[in-house]
């Protein structure tokens, strides 16, 4: 094998060329090596594992990705380091600035060869940043099929009619090529939304689209809602062109992309017959039984019968102040247990007019939240998906065992800790959901009849010294105030009856700031015993030894930060209602796991 094996000069154009139909041609290239990339935990259900490639002509190498549909060739070992291979269909595509070669189709051509050949050197050190298409003249001279000479201004001309536009993979689209048609199935479709604010109003809606190489997602504004909402169909497969690429808002989106896709004036969208080569939605199916090994706030994908399904009804957000519609479904499976699932906005509304609701159907539902109301619930997010009597075997498993078993069996609902439903306002709830003080207050937590339940991590900033604890009745649950009697010994008015000795409980009232606000909560005996690291008698008998030990305690137990799980509740007190904030739970931060959170957080934001 010797460098004229190899197409030399390939790389540097096949890089910088946005359209490959007018670059170099089948070009045979060597691979430097092939290294195994993990798949995000989001898309690694639908996507599996990636491949990256440096790939050689013998002069330059380059950074190349191999299309999914072919990592076959790389588990299979035909694929190996040191091997020449052709090209035959490839993208370039720029990802945070570089360039990547995206490999779609390619055969190998000569297994590997001893080492590699030439002494290729980096195709981006060559190569200027950004506006990309301009092509290195001196390159194409060594490639006989290369169409370089037709391209005068040195620019590439790609095809102008969308019919003779190349398909791309999602995974190659990018803002720095224009010139694209991609093929992907809608995997969920967002209700329309309306907005207004000071500069001005409007509506939109969005679509989660799939192909072999991954997952983008589409928004179309305005106009686009009119020409575009009804025509796209979830689970249908299309054509789309001609729109931009934009940098995704991550912090609205459960993609992983880069980019995201905007429908525009110009935008052509055609539904395509033939969908075969586009992958299905894939479903791992968590059973009703096992849903409690799902964490609270996680999505899975659930199958069951519809048992049976509720009114239409409408709440008022907390959080966002608007009218949300809800309606719940419960949902049974073969592990005789039921689960009730939230669907909102027009999916609620518009639920009983769809076909066979009535009868008992089959429904897959793919990336569902998990809550921890009632011990387990359901409920939709807007990239949730939903099926009526699919065509998958598992549907067709629930269809049979229902109609023979399933009808006369006796489903057990799950229920622990939950108390009526719908009492959270809020269907797949959690029985606190995490909030930062200021949300505490702005969404009028405790302000109503019922109570309202929140999480918040604040930092204990101060603890209130006087009526820190107060002495109780040392009788079994009782744990009523106990006041000295005319024998100095401590009087129980409901046991009716003295004690020589007072238990000391604790009433700690304590002021804890997050980055948003104060608040004051009030705690009880088992929290403030582990706020304060030591029982109220302990403390008690502290003081009374030295005033300044005691102070010590109370200040040791400052500057510590919590999770604190509380109940938020209207009380009167001298004929004022005041809102009052109770610890039900205090847990010291796992800052590993907190870490995590932020990081999660902060990537929807990058
Ligand atoms: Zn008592």
């Amino acid at each position: 094998m010797s460098l004229n094996d190899l197409t030399q000069g390939a790389i540097a154009q096949m890089v910088q060329t946005a359209d490959p139909s007018s670059s170099v041609q089948n070009p045979v290239c060597q691979i430097l090596s092939i290294k195994k990339i993990q798949a995000s935990a989001a898309s690694a259900s639908s996507m599996g594992d990636r491949y990256r490639i440096i790939l050689s002509d013998g002069v330059k190498y380059a950074q190349a990705m191999l299309a999914s549909q072919k990592r076959s060739m790389v588990e299979s070992g035909e694929l190996e380091k040191h091997c020449l291979v052709r090209i035959s269909q490839y993208a370039s595509n720029s990802v945070q600035g570089r360039r990547i070669l995206i490999l779609l189709d390619l055969s190998v051509v000569h297994p590997p060869t001893a080492d590699r050949i030439g002494s290729p050197t980096n195709v981006d050190d060559s190569i200027k940043p950004e506006g990309g298409v301009k092509q290195e003249g001196g390159a194409g001279g060594a490639l006989g099929n290369s169409n370089v000479g037709n391209n005068s201004a040195g620019r590439t001309t790609p095809a102008t009619s969308a019919a003779g536009m190349p398909i791309y993979p999602i995974e190659g689209l990018s803002p720095y090529q224009n010139r694209w048609t991609i093929k992907a199935r809608v995997t969920s479709k967002s209700d329309i939304r309306h907005w207004s604010n000071q500069r001005g109003e409007g509506k939109l809606f969005s679509v989660n689209l799939l192909d072999d190489s991954g997952e983008i997602k589409a928004t179309g504004f305005n106009d686009a809602v009119d020409r575009f909402y009804s025509m796209l169909q979830e689970n249908h497969v299309y054509l789309i062109s001609k729109a931009r690429v934009n940098i995704a808002k991550k912090q609205f989106s459960n993609l992983q992309n880069e980019y995201e896709i905007t429908f525009e004036n110009s935008t052509e969208i055609e539904e395509c017959t033939d969908a075969t080569d586009v992958p299905e939605v894939k479903y791992e199916f968590v059973r009703i039984n096992e849903l409690e090994s799902v964490e609270p706030n996680q999505t899975c994908d659930v199958i069951g019968v519809l048992d049976s399904y509720g009114e239409l009804s409408e709440i008022v957000s907390k959080a966002s102040q608007r009218p949300v519609q809800k309606r719940e479904l419960t949902l049974v499976d073969q592990g005789q247990r039921s689960v009730r699932l939230t669907l909102w906005g027009k999916n609620a509304e518009n639920f009983p007019n769809h076909a066979g609701v009535d009868e008992k159907p089959v429904i897959a539902f793919k990336g569902v939240k998990v809550g921890d109301f009632g011990g387990r619930s359901l409920s939709m997010f807007s990239s949730s998906t939903m099926l009526i009597n699919p065509d998958i075997t598992e549907s067709h498993v629930l269809r049979g065992w229902f109609d023979n078993d399933g009808a006369h069996a006796q489903f057990q609902p799950f229920t622990n800790g939950g108390g009526a439903g719908g009492a959270m306002g809020g269907g797949a709830a959690n029985m606190a959901e995490r909030r930062t003080i200021a949300q505490v207050k702005d969404q009028n937590l405790g302000m109503t009849e019922k109570p309202d339940y929140f999480n918040v991590r604040a930092t204990v900033v101060y603890i209130k010294q006087e009526n820190l604890y107060y002495t109780a009745c040392p009788s079994d649950g009782c744990n009523k105030k106990v006041t000295p009697d005319h024998e100095g010994n401590w009087r129980c008015e409901k046991c009716d009856r003295s004690y020589e000795q007072p238990e000391y409980r604790y009433i700690l009232s304590t002021n804890v700031a997050d980055a948003t606000g104060q608040i004051w909560l009030s705690g009880f005996n088992d929290d403030a015993t582990k706020l304060m690291g030591m029982s109220a008698g302990e403390l008690h008998k502290l003081r009374e030894e030295s005033e300044s030990e005691f102070t010590a305690v109370l200040h040791r137990a400052a500057n510590r930060m919590y999770t604190f799980n509380c109940r938020a509740k209207m009380d009167s007190f001298n004929d004022q209602a005041r809102v009052r904030y109770t610890i039900s739970r205090a847990a010291p931060v796992d800052f590993a796991k907190a870490g995590a959170e932020l990081v999660d957080a902060i990537n929807a934001y990058m």
